[in-house]
């Protein structure tokens, strides 16, 4: 076992001890510290651990019945021994052989643990408590309360059981055992000052809090006091209600949103509830949330897709990746269909047409509560969107057929609006000027670069507007949609506003004189695919603008980054033909074209271009000297 370290020389196949992985001491110090506050969540954990190995034992034993043993009551119990101290858990579910404990109890599984410590660190006490479920750690919260943590466990199918046992220090110590029946024990040796963990009242409190709608019955056996004659009964201590199948009128919020935090380890509520009672074929319970924010598996880039899958409150599926499709990632839930078959296999069920038709239904019924969320309350939707709309946007390229859909949902900073305001497509194409067809867009690192860029003087002088694409994902996705209700989306830095016919014929008869400068300019800047005079700027001198065959150069920066793509394209420099340093240049080549500072002139404008859209010079030490050297001829 690679990930461990044989921790001194006992070496009976049958006891041995092992180190944790050293990741897992961090984890364990972490949790242990950090989240004192929160520890009553340990028992949430661990009767979701749990509900876990019995749904899995459930799901494989529909392809092999033997594996049950006869054993067929799912439960979960919930043990205390008073004398011992102790509290136990214990279920008839999967199990885990040696192999198994060694692997799921000393190491961590998922990736990004580097990254969940210092989230841990650095995060607020409250939120704490949803990292440790997002990261899979769960079962080390057991040590927040117990000073000693046993497992037994039998895996089904297997003959012998396993004994696991920790003080949560650093070691683990593994040996063989004995346990009726497969499922797994976990022991808490109770620390001193937690005994209240024992008292049944508490309990049955966290139970009811953080537990209630886990489908298996939770156990315990309680003394039940008539006439001063006790007697010991087992109650069930959750209610199981699966929320889906319950009537929407029913449901209180507050269900609504303990059941969210169960299925999405959000500690928020939710933005919005999708309750789907569908009748038809298939008919299906959905039970979806839009959540407020983006949460830590989004943002690492392993999050699973797609809402938790049941057939008759079976779980089959967590999550069903063909439920909804990756754009729509962020949505958690649950879908409930009777009319899927229960006894096939994972993958067949992918392809079942069932599944598309509920998919179909899910992303119409998602969009909808989008677009209702965005006409009645539109800042919650600005929030939601700037958390989110990046990953809703993906589906611009992905989704085809709900790509108009989509696009009415986009928010997009402007020229025009106040920074950090988003406009719509339906609001920009509502607001154009008569004469105005096309929706204009500008790519850029950020919107002060953008605001100031050379290539909008043209619409700024004609009162046009333009969208602003500050997310880095603008420039991949917004081509994968050439058009919105008719009106074309073109990139302000390739495109010009439409010039009057008068105007035209004037500058045509100017360019003839430059001719000869332009010329000038592409002997002496290398790397341009050309140089040409402007129509679109009306305050700076010159600006850089992308040839019409290429890509656009924002994306290829991000490309560049990335390590992607070609590199640069050539890019044409655009002079301004009014501008009077233009002009000037204009006469002093006429007069003498062999004029030594033409060429140094000819740079300096070249790097004007680039700082203005945000770039560097390619040269800054030269830059500078040319900018001194002006400087001093002027004070001289
Ligand atoms: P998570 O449950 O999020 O994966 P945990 O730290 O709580 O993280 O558990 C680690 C692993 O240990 C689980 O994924 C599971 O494989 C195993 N495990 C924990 N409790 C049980 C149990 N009661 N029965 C079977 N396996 C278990």
């Amino acid at each position: 076992m690679p990930l461990l370290n044989k921790a001194d020389a006992m070496t009976s196949p049958a006891a041995e001890t092992l180190n944790f992985k050293s990741e897992l001491k961090q984890v364990l110090h972490l949790i242990t510290h950090s989240l004192y506050s929160h520890k009553e969540i340990f028992l949430r954990e661990l009767l979701s651990n749990a509900s876990d190995a019995i749904d899995r034992a459930r799901f494989n034993s529909l392809e092999n019945e033997a594996l049950l043993e006869g054993d067929r009551d799912w439960t979960i119990r919930i043990q205390v021994d008073l004398e011992a101290a102790t509290l136990t858990v214990s279920d008839n579910g999967l199990g885990m052989d040696r192999e198994g404990i060694i692997e799921h109890l000393g190491t961590i599984a998922k990736s990004g643990t580097r990254a969940f410590l210092e989230r841990l660190k650095a995060a607020d006490t409250a939120v704490r408590p949803e990292l440790i479920g997002q990261f899979g750690v769960g079962f080390y919260s057991a040590f927040m309360v117990a000073d000693k943590v046993t497992v037994v466990s039998r895996a089904a199918g297997s003959a012998d059981a396993v004994r696991w046992e920790s003080d949560g220090q650093g070691e683990f110590t593994v040996a063989s055992a004995e346990r009726t029946g497969r499922g797994t024990d976990v022991i808490l040796h109770l620390k001193a000052d937690e005994h209240d963990f024992l008292e049944s009242w508490r309990l049955k409190g966290l139970v009811k809090q953080f537990s209630d709608f886990i489908e298996h019955p939770i156990l315990m056996t309680v003394e039940k006091k008539k006439e001063d004659v006790s007697t010991f009964e087992d109650e069930t201590l959750n209610s199981r209600k699966a929320l889906w199948l319950r009537s929407k009128t029913e449901i209180t919020e507050e269900e609504y949103h303990t059941f969210y935090r169960q299925v999405s380890n959000d500690f928020e509520a939710p933005l919005k509830v999708i309750h789907v009672q569908a009748e038809g074929t298939p008919s299906f319970r959905a039970l979806l949330y839009l959540p407020k924010r983006r949460s830590m598996d989004l943002q690492f880039g392993d999050a699973k897709a797609g809402p938790r899958l049941y057939i008759n409150r079976v779980l089959i599926q967590d999550p069903c990746e063909a439920l909804l499709p990756a754009w729509l990632r962020f949505v958690k839930g649950v879908v409930d269909c009777p009319d899927l078959p229960l006894n096939v296999s994972r993958e067949m069920l992918q392809q079942n047409p069932l599944l598309e038709k509920i998919q179909k239904n899910l992303v119409k019924q998602v969009l909808k509560a989008l677009e209702e969320l965005k006409t009645e309350q539109r800042e919650t939707y600005a929030e939601f969107f700037k958390e989110l709309g990046q990953i809703l946007k993906e589906g611009l390229s992905r989704d085809w057929e709900r790509r108009e859909a989509i696009a009415d949902l986009l928010l997009f900073e402007h020229l025009k609006g106040e920074p950090g305001k988003g406009i719509t497509l339906a609001e920009y194409v509502a607001a154009l000027p008569e004469e105005q067809k096309d929706i204009f867009h500008l790519a850029g690192e950020n919107r002060a670069t953008l605001a100031h860029a050379p290539s909008l003087e043209a619409f700024k002088a004609k009162g046009w507007d333009v969208l602003l694409l500050t997310d880095p994902i603008d420039p991949f996705v917004i081509p994968g949609l050439p058009e919105y209700k008719g009106h074309p989306l073109k990139a302000a830095d390739r495109h010009v506003p439409e010039i009057p016919e008068a105007e035209k014929q004037k500058a045509e008869a100017a360019a003839g004189a430059f001719q000869p400068l332009l010329e000038f300019f592409k002997t002496k800047l290398t790397g341009l695919q050309n140089v040409r005079l402007s129509s679109r700027l009306k305050e700076s001198a010159a600006c850089l603008v992308a040839a019409e065959d290429a890509l656009d150069p924002h994306m290829e920066q991000l490309l560049a980054r990335l390590g992607q793509g070609r590199g640069p394209s050539p890019r044409v420099l655009e002079l301004n033909p009014e501008h009077p340093t233009i002009q000037a240049l204009l006469v002093r080549y006429q007069a003498d074209p062999k004029d030594a500072r033409l060429e140094g002139y000819a740079q300096l404008l070249h790097d004007q271009a680039l700082i203005a859209e945000g770039s560097r010079p390619e040269d800054p030490t030269a830059f500078l000297a040319r900018i001194n050297e002006l400087a001093r001829k002027d004070l001289a």
